[in-house]
């Protein structure tokens, strides 16, 4: 996929607007940012690879606005808790790349107990043969136990 440059054809702000439907449900969403699982075009997901979207097309952690950036800090932390509070996950990846879409996503992935050390990494999780893998309810249920616990706590 070539660099996007035009927000009407950005996947992010057409996933924002509900012009496309992705997998799972949306986690949180406020003025600045959106939080959701990662899509994997109807395959089984890894469960617990969030995405923390800003809201705005902006590119880079840089073009963030200061009311942005500590928007999408607290909303950082708060899902990393909840992903280890409510999913047993016992570390948290966390990685902004950019290359394919240059519309600010920041990824936010489960490392679950017992993964061995050769799979340790935000990407490399995906290859342990044991890595929890889920089809669309099952990412839509994570979703929601992400939704209350960040609404409860
Ligand atoms: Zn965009």
């Amino acid at each position: 996929m070539g660099i996007i440059d035009r927000k009407e054809d950005c996947f992010i702000c057409n996933k924002h607007a509900g012009v496309i439907e992705t997998s799972g449900a949306t986690i949180y969403e406020d003025d600045y940012v959106y939080v959701g699982h990662i899509d994997n075009n109807g395959k089984p997901n890894y469960l617990g690879h969030i995405m923390i979207d800003l809201k705005r097309h902006a590119p880079t952690l840089g073009d963030m606005t200061e009311d942005e950036a500590k928007t999408f800090g607290v909303v950082m932390a708060r899902v990393s808790k909840a992903l280890m509070e409510s999913e047993g996950a016992e570390h948290v990846y966390s990685l902004v790349s950019g290359n394919s879409v240059p519309h600010l996503h920041m990824h936010v992935v489960a490392r679950y107990p017992n993964t061995p050390e050769e799979y340790w990494g935000p990407m490399a999780v995906y290859d342990w043969e044991d890595a929890p893998m889920g089809v669309n309810s099952e990412v839509i249920k994570l979703c929601n136990r992400l939704k209350a616990y960040l609404e409860n706590n």
